[in-house]
């Protein structure tokens, strides 16, 4: 359905994109099969051609894909959204759709541990320069861009120390040097923050988190304008990172919800947050929505909540490494999953330091402040006091 009304972002979560067939089903269908029929060659022609829109393959385009692209880009501002099977490939898919070899992009060092293994790793191997630098140091990155400098790329709030970056202003850099300011928005959701609006190009997302939001299956999300997302999607069509029918529709329900599940989230990490401050046993609280948070004017300008992710250092009792700290308390919790997803319904606790940031060296661990006495916790939907209960200092 195309809404011609500006409504509310949490009406357009339950009605942008929808489409009804003539059987008149109220929640949307899946279109699980792989290809359509034409009525006749001319027509068949008329679709390749381009001439004539419509479904060809599902590798291509998919009804159940097209009203999950159609709802997210609704509520992410965006003209388009190019739906993948993860969010690693949608990083993929927007990299090999608008960069050449030779070309050079501009990094947040704090990104998720897979993203630093992609730019760092495999696609410098086929030509694409990378520089990493701070997130929050607007300095280094006008300093790191050079003429072939395509995109700039970021998450904010970071994992798992959730710094914040002034979105406006890497923007402001990133375009006066002809650059793309890439957000990945996976954290916040559009129902936090709307990096469109603040001026970021293109949006990532890992449809697997907070978009599913029950941790069911995995799926992923390119969007920005229809002249940037033309040679995303041709990557797609033809490598085929596309996303699955079935896993559409599970995140068709999901967004259905978001906003109402995102403001929970948000509410219970803010008081999960507060009350860590409090614990003795506790050193250090990351949270965005804590006035202690280093960026928490920008974050509370630029987010409308703190999100769902806490992070904080455990103090090692006195025959204790920082490591056996951490670990202690991770395995004495009965509730919360020991796990390293996040943007599930169920809280998850972590220790990046042996897990999500495992694969890159302790010296760039210290760098980037992750230190051995380091705990996520992405914070789900039970009651907090069940979950500060599983907390045994
Ligand atoms: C999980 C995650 C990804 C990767 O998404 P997948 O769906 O697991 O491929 C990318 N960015 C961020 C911030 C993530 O948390």
């Amino acid at each position: 359905m195309s809404l011609n009304k500006t409504y509310h972002p949490e009406t357009l979560s339950l009605r942008a994109g929808t489409e009804t067939t003539e059987f008149g089903e109220n929640s949307e269908a899946i279109f699980l099969n792989s290809s359509f029929k034409f009525k006749n060659s001319a027509q068949a022609a008329a679709r390749f051609g381009g001439t004539e829109p419509g479904n060809i393959y599902s590798r291509f385009t998919n009804p159940t894909v097209t009203m999950f692209q159609n709802k997210l880009a609704a509520l992410e501002g965006a003209e388009q959204c190019v739906a993948t099977s993860s969010g690693m490939s949608a990083i993929l898919a927007c990299v090999m759709g608008l960069c050449n070899a030779g070309d050079h992009v501009v990094a947040s060092r704090s990104v998720f541990g897979t993203t630093v293994q992609l730019f760092g790793n495999i696609l410098k191997r086929w030509g694409l320069e990378v520089t990493f630098v701070s997130l929050t140091n607007p300095s280094e990155w006008q300093a790191a861009i050079t003429p072939k400098t395509k995109l700039f790329f970021v998450e904010t709030p970071s994992n798992p120390l959730t710094e914040v970056c002034d979105i406006k202003v890497l923007a402001g850099i990133a375009h006066e040097a002809n650059a793309y300011l890439v957000v990945d928005n996976c954290f916040c959701t559009p129902a936090i923050q709307k990096p469109l609006d603040l001026g970021a190009d293109i949006i990532i997302h890992s449809a697997t988190k907070y978009i599913d939001g029950q941790g069911r299956c995995l799926g992923g999300a390119v969007l920005g304008s229809k002249t940037l997302m033309e040679p995303v999607y041709g990557f797609l069509r033809t490598a085929g990172v596309t996303m699955s029918a079935f896993n559409a529709w599970v995140f068709l329900k999901g967004l259905e919800t978001l906003h109402i599940r995102m403001e929970a989230h948000s509410r219970k990490a803010f008081e999960l947050a507060t009350w860590l401050e409090t614990q003795p046993q506790v050193a250090r609280v990351y949270y965005p929505g804590l006035a202690s948070h280093p960026q928490y004017a920008l974050a509370s300008q630029q987010q409308v909540s703190g999100g769902g992710i806490v992070s904080f250092e455990v103090k090692p009792k006195s025959n204790q490494t920082k490591q056996e700290a951490a670990w202690e308390l991770i395995d004495a919790t009965e509730l919360i999953s020991i796990t390293a997803n996040l943007g599930d319904a169920k809280s998850t606790i972590t220790h990046p330091a042996t897990t999500t940031h495992s694969r890159i060296t302790a010296e760039a661990r210290l760098e980037v402040g992750i230190s051995d006495n380091l705990i996520r916790i992405a914070v789900g939907l039970e009651h907090v006091d069940d979950l500060k209960a599983d907390l045994r200092f």
